[in-house]
């Protein structure tokens, strides 16, 4: 059956299509005949802001003085929160979510699959006499107790001792969810284990700010500093993601399950015009990103840019930086809004790594940096010589992490998804460098080469004054194809995934900077005992710095080849390609050191994450191996045979005429038609030959199977290109990517 011609359907309308087959000619009416979206009225920012939040403010207001101020200190000393406050909070909490409309409450954690979990419960009491009452205790908001078995805890919980606890996150504030389905009392939680471990990825972040802030205080001590508040660090995350029709997305098994292209041709038209970048937001799309800011403003998440992305139907929200904590539950958050407002408008939110191959691939850039009251942004370079020295030990610290620990770091970014991106020259290489800038380089040459010894104040006070001040804060002189950047007074983490919690990278970017820290503290403090003026001992610990350390350092061509041989050969650098190759970091001696030494994640703790990001790994490859299977054997298979019978008969009756035929195209079909089983039969059992023992199955997956789901998609995307297009089942790359 043919397709009908979409332009005697829909006259007038432009497509992006030739000829599609019934299926998708539907979806392209559902798409065409959408009727605009409403802009969703908001009024002003100041109104609409942290509306839905029980912040400060709130909590000011509503609770009594003595109570507010204990609740406070504990918010920013992060001692433990006193018991007979807790039920006061409780009682206050309560009451501003019921007079808003709220049933429930839950408890929000977050564990290790990178999604949000919630145990939802009423406020209702029955009173035994038929009535109810609502009622929320201090017991019940400090503490709830979810299912620990449920959830992927890598061996430390099994089924038998299921008991694990919530427990709430005083730093980040309660807020209210509003779904079509009702109004819930969110609050988040740590969760943790009946014997204290933690099962989730907000208590290690806790864990990792507390050993940063401590290493962090004791450096700011040596450099001379008597008033010193707690170190936070800050983190600003970039979103990219991608929209597609919802419409299309019902024809796709793979975006459903797998959510990313397992086939498609690539497109007569990509993105080589560079004309998405930047360019005007469709209008559609902008209603889209003027609902879901509406709602971030509403959970005091500070969107604040959008633009386009370099691929056609890909975007970009960034909020405002704020304490690492906090930035995290808000990352989910956004997320969770992406999604859920995408479905509503129509649109399926992709934020897969990679959905579609030879298409960029979306990141989540994490801007981090630390920071306190009283000194300000530690990484920020100042302009007077003593900020500078402070920058200059915090950023040596943030550079000898890198280069002790760049194998953790990939390790943190690791899963099936960004193994997609990670080298495939439109995104950072798996080997992990830093970028400094040219003239912060330069700077940290100068101090490698000793060329600052000698007449010490002076030289030192030059350099600082010379050359610090001036350097670039702007974004101008950047590195897209660095992995971890600087950028004027943060560090850019560009190699985490868009589908991932941002925790994992924190965590480990405040351990090794804790770790790091440290060290250089005791080797100033050395110095410092044996007499040298603090100047000279800090340059020369830089010195030493950078002599053992610089070797990470690297501003050219993070794409070239002939970085991937020089940081490898001539570096030292590791490039763990792919997630088989980098999970297995996490067992090293020296990082269960680390994480030990650190007080962020007992041995235990370590070994169920790398046992839970295994897991998923191993799940999500072979997900994605069924699936190619089922739909190349009962999508694509058949389409191709109907279109290979038509043709078989159009020669057979040409021939029958005595005329010239020209097999070729059948002849590639039926030829591309038996590699499409020849791969499905091999895939099919390689998926059967699974080795046992993780590591083995690790490696089947990143060296068998993933080659192998590559050969079936070879034969299927070439026959995309020869077979009839009124019999193609799966929407086009050309549809996908730009009908909107
Ligand atoms: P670009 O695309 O140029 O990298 P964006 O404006 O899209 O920049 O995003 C920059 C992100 O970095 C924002 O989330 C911003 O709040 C964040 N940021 C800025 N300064 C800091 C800082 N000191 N620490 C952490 N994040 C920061
Ligand atoms: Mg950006």
């Amino acid at each position: 059956m043919r397709g009908v011609s979409p332009s005697a359907r829909l006259g007038g309308y432009t497509f992006q299509s030739f000829m599609p087959s019934q299926p998708r000619l539907q979806a392209l009416e559902t798409i065409l005949g959408r009727p605009p979206a409403p802009v969703a009225a908001a009024g002003p920012l100041e109104e609409l802001w942290a509306s839905d939040v029980f912040s400060l403010e709130a909590m000011k207001s509503a609770l009594p003085k003595p109570v507010f101020k204990s609740l406070q200190r504990t918010i920013k000393s992060g001692g433990k929160l006193d018991t007979s406050v807790a039920d006061v909070v409780a009682q206050a909490m309560k009451a501003w979510a019921t007079r808003r409309g709220a049933l429930y409450y839950a408890h929000v954690f977050y564990p290790l699959t990178n999604l949000t979990a919630e145990k939802h419960d009423g406020f209702i009491a029955p009173q035994g006499d038929g009535s109810v009452i609502s009622e929320f205790t201090g017991k019940l908001l400090v503490q709830g107790e979810p299912d620990g078995s449920s959830f992927p805890n890598g061996g430390i919980r099994s089924t038998f001792e299921a008991r694990g606890y919530t427990a709430w996150d005083v730093t980040s504030p309660a807020y209210l969810m509003q779904t079509p389905n009702g109004i819930t009392l969110c609050i988040p939680t740590v969760f943790v284990s009946w014997t204290g471990e933690a099962l989730d990825k907000k208590t290690p972040l806790l864990r990792s700010n507390a050993a940063m802030d401590h290493q962090a205080r004791r450096l700011l001590t040596l450099l001379g500093e008597t008033e010193i508040a707690r170190v936070n660090s800050s983190c600003g995350a970039e979103q990219e993601y991608f929209l597609v029709d919802s419409a299309f997305t019902a024809l796709r098994p793979d975006l459903q399950l797998a959510g990313r292209t397992l086939f498609g041709a690539p497109p007569a038209k990509g993105q080589q015009f560079d004309d998405h970048y930047f360019g005007a937001i469709p209008e559609r799309v902008q209603v889209f990103m003027q609902d879901v800011e509406h709602q971030l403003y509403r959970l005091g998440i500070p969107a604040k840019t959008r633009h386009n992305e370099v691929a056609p139907g890909q975007f970009e929200i960034a909020p405002f930086h704020e304490a690492a904590n906090v930035a995290t539950d808000h990352q989910q958050l956004i997320m969770t809004v992406l999604k859920a407002t995408a479905k509503q408008h129509g649109f399926t939110c992709l934020l897969h790594e990679k959905p579609f191959a030879g298409v960029n691939g979306s990141g989540k850039h994490v801007n981090w940096s630390i920071g306190n009251s009283t000194q300000g942004n530690l990484l920020d370079p100042g302009s007077t010589p003593h900020e500078n020295l402070q920058f200059l030990l915090f950023c040596g610290a943030v550079i000898r992490g890198v280069h002790c620990y760049g194998p953790l770091m990939r390790a943190a970014i690791a899963t099936a998804s960004n193994d997609h991106r990670l080298g495939a020259n439109e995104a950072p290489p798996a080997i992990i460098s830093v970028y400094l800038g040219s003239q912060l380089e330069d700077v940290f040459q100068q101090i490698r080469s000793g060329n600052l010894q000698g007449s010490a104040k002076a030289a030192l006070m030059s350099l600082g004054v010379d050359t610090l001040p001036e350097l670039n804060k702007d974004p101008g002189d950047r590195n897209r194809t660095s992995p971890f950047a600087f950028t004027g007074n943060r560090f850019e983490f560009r190699a985490v995934g868009s589908g991932q919690s941002v925790a994992g990278p924190l965590v480990v970017l405040n351990t090794i900077l804790a770790d790091s820290i440290e060290w250089i503290a005791d080797q100033l403090e050395q110095r410092l005992h044996s007499g040298l003026p603090l100047e000279e001992a800090a340059f020369a610990v830089l010195k030493q710095t950078m002599e053992a350390h610089g070797a990470v350092v690297f501003g050219g061509d993070g794409y070239s080849a002939e970085w991937h041989r020089i940081a490898v050969e001539e570096r030292g650098l590791e490039n763990l390609r792919t997630s088989a190759d980098a999970l297995p970091v996490l067992k090293r001696p020296e990082i269960r050191a680390l994480f030990e030494r650190t007080g962020v994640l007992s041995p235990v703790e370590l070994e169920s994450r790398f046992e839970v990001y295994a897991e998923q790994y191993i799940l999500a490859i072979e997900v994605e191996a069924k699936l190619v299977l089922r739909m190349a054997r009962t999508q694509i298979y058949p389409a191709v045979m109907a279109s290979l019978e038509q043709l078989a008969q159009s020669v057979v009756a040409q021939e029958s005429l005595g005329l010239a035929v020209d097999r070729s195209q059948v002849e590639q079909i039926a030829q591309l038609s038996q590699q499409l089983l020849h791969t499905c039969q091999q895939l099919q059992s390689d998926l059967d030959a699974a080795p046992a023992g993780v590591d083995a199955h690790l490696r089947h997956c990143a060296d068998v199977l993933m080659p192998r789901m590559g050969a079936v998609r070879a034969a299927v995307d070439g026959l995309e290109q020869l077979v009839d297009d009124a019999l193609w089942p799966l929407p086009t790359y050309q549809e996908l990517l730009f009908q909107r």
